[in-house]
């Protein structure tokens, strides 16, 4: 079976380049005499590893020096737990944008912890846009406003960032970090689980303001679940997840060679409309994001019924493109298009879905 497109939201396709290096590492990384899976992370090709890739992502995504960078293993879930816990006091009002499934997920653990109020909830419209947030909305008190800046199950995205007042952002960015350009400075605290659009899962990267990290926090919080703890020894205060690290490292050097995240952004954005710009004017496959909100990362549409939908998706797959199918909660489709997802594979699914439609009509 030759490789596919493969539209999976997550672990989703990496670029060829990056497995292809990691196949010449495999066995005998250069000058270590093993692989990194057998290398002790206090050595020195290691540590050689973990710094490389941090400064490379501080270089791509150009992170100022008054903010650290975590690996950190949990996924993007335990970042539910651990954002609450380090930013607030126990009690106090946390703010949270609910527009998606992992927004609401993120709400529920924050209730565990503290105050957290929902600002919005996008439940009422299925959570196809993102309801407007304005700074007399949070409580000016909260000790953050938690928003999902992409919500990968539905397919909509902040194409601008709501104005929080002096309420600091925080963001999960799982599914659209270094798929567009972000100014760090506007976040207190940035996560993203890296099997979407950063390498391989087991690794989830926070990006936080260092005037955030304290060990002034309650005592029953675990050690492993301290940013100021991880902070300070970067990242090893246990075994961290090594391989994970090393493969996100070959994707930032990836990222960075192919012109950086804007250029990335531009391709995505022609990837994107490409597929929106069909889904306009179709009678047979609908969009359901709000047009204001669309993602540039996962592409939700729908076709008439049931049918329909296992019909196309069969047809897809036949053609090797793979992973259409929609989250288990919405249904119909969606294509998920991260970073090493090539114009090529959106020019075949785009003809997919043209070859569906004209078949219909016959
Ligand atoms: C996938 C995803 C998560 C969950 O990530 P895990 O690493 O599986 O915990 C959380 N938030 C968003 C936006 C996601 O896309």
């Amino acid at each position: 079976m030759d490789r596919v497109y493969n539209f999976s939201a997550g672990p989703s396709q990496l670029p060829l380049p990056v497995l292809e290096q990691a196949q010449r590492d495999l066995v005998n990384y250069p000058g270590a005499g093993c692989s990194v899976m057998e290398m002790s992370h206090r050595s020195k090709p290691y540590q050689a590893i973990i710094d490389t890739a941090e400064k490379t992502l501080r270089r791509i995504m150009n992170i100022p020096d008054d903010y650290a960078v975590l690996f950190l293993q949990g996924g993007a879930s335990l970042q539910f737990s651990m954002i609450p816990m380090n930013l607030a006091r126990q009690g106090q009002t946390t703010a949270y944008a609910v527009t998606g499934q992992f927004a609401k997920k993120a709400w529920e653990e924050g209730k565990r912890w503290g105050n957290a109020v929902a600002v919005v909830n996008g439940k009422d419209t299925n959570f196809a846009r993102i309801p407007e947030i304005t700074p007399d909305m949070i409580p000016q008190d909260a000790a953050y406003l938690h928003i999902t800046g992409n919500n990968t199950i539905f397919g909509t995205t902040y194409n601008t960032l709501p104005d929080t007042g002096n309420v600091p952002l925080v963001c999960d960015l799982s599914s659209t970090i270094l798929g567009k350009e972000f100014d760090v400075s506007r976040f207190d605290l940035i996560y993203a689980g890296a099997q979407k659009n950063m390498g391989i899962a087991g690794l989830t990267v926070v990006i936080v303001k260092k005037d955030r990290l304290t060990d002034d926090l309650d005592p029953v919080i675990p050690t492993m679940l301290r940013y100021k703890v991880m902070a300070d020894n970067g990242s090893m205060y246990n075994t961290p997840p090594c391989f994970a690290i090393y493969m996100a490292g070959l994707v930032f050097q990836w990222v960075e060679q192919e012109g950086g995240v804007k250029a990335l952004e531009e391709r995505n954005t022609k990837k994107a409309y490409a597929l929106y710009d069909y889904l306009d004017q179709s009678q047979v496959f609908h969009p359901v994001a709000d047009p204001k909100d669309r993602s540039i990362m996962n592409v939700t549409f729908t076709l008439p019924d049931d049918e329909q939908t296992a019909a196309f998706i069969k047809m897809a797959a036949g053609r090797g493109l793979t992973n259409i199918k929609g989250h288990r909660s919405v249904g119909g489709c969606r294509a998920s298009i991260y970073n090493a997802m090539p114009m090529e594979g959106v020019q075949k699914l785009l003809q997919c879905m043209k070859d569906f439609e004209a078949g219909l009509r016959e």
